[in-house]
């Protein structure tokens, strides 16, 4: 495993058109297996030779599989589609842009034994395939990066993003605790209605009942006087 110093924004070796690869020979293998040790180092999805000094037209792309790709001579073929994203590079660490790409990409390009083939992908890999080949032409993504941020700044929109989220959850859970509160208060309160009425309705047939058997009776006064209670003990219930 060898890691190669990877060259920073502003360095010679990163504007520069790059020449076309000819001999595919172990001094080329050797390159491929050091930018992939150094992609893998730095924990980025690309890197291109010229960014570890190499003029040459080679570079390797990690894509969504975690699949190395590499790229010997490579030229966009196709692309389709249109995709506006955050970019990053190892050339420019701590800084994103806002880049816009192509959503699909069709590639051609050779392998390390110089066979010639096709590789199409979309989304990020279609994205770092753009920026890779870029770099062979000696472009950076800042020349034509449509909003710069700082680490900082992508960090404190992540936790605006978080926080956000955050408020959205809560106001959901408030509003589902209410809507189980109306529900419950409801429910309960139907229940506690029914009671009542049941509980009057008792009640009343008894006093009925009672006033009934008095009536029989011939005992009007105490119906009477039964029936003046009545609002009274509809109250009692009622409590
Ligand atoms: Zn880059």
């Amino acid at each position: 495993m060898a890691l190669r110093k990877i060259a920073l924004e502003g360095e010679a070796c990163l504007s520069k058109v790059c020449r076309p690869v000819t001999d595919f020979n172990s001094r080329l293998h050797t390159l491929l297996d050091d930018l992939a040790d150094t992609l893998a180092d730095s924990g980025g999805v690309g890197l291109a030779a010229p960014q570890v000094g190499v003029l040459r037209r080679v570079c390797v792309v990690l894509d969504e599989e975690d699949q190395l790709i590499e790229l010997v001579n490579p030229e966009i073929i196709y692309t389709e589609g249109e995709q506006t994203g955050l970019e990053g590079c190892l050339s420019v660490p701590g800084k994103y842009g806002v880049v816009t790409r192509p959503e699909m990409v069709r590639v051609r390009a050779q392998d390390r034994d110089g066979q010639w083939f096709e590789v199409e992908d979309e989304g990020l890999t279609a994205r770092c395939f753009c920026h890779e080949l870029d770099h062979l032409d000696g472009h950076m993504y800042t020349e034509f990066a449509e909003k710069m941020l700082t680490q900082e700044e992508l960090d404190e929109l992540l936790k605006q993003e978080q926080e956000a989220e955050a408020v959205k959850k809560q106001a959901e859970a408030a509003r589902f605790a209410k809507e189980q509160e109306a529900a419950g208060i409801s429910a309960v309160g139907k229940a506690e209605a029914a009671a009542i009425q049941a509980k009057a309705l008792a009640e009343a047939e008894g006093i009925d009942k009672k006033a009934e058997a008095m009536k029989k009776y011939g005992e009007a006064a105490v119906i009477e006087m039964i029936m003046n209670a009545l609002p009274e003990i509809a109250k009692n219930v009622a409590e």
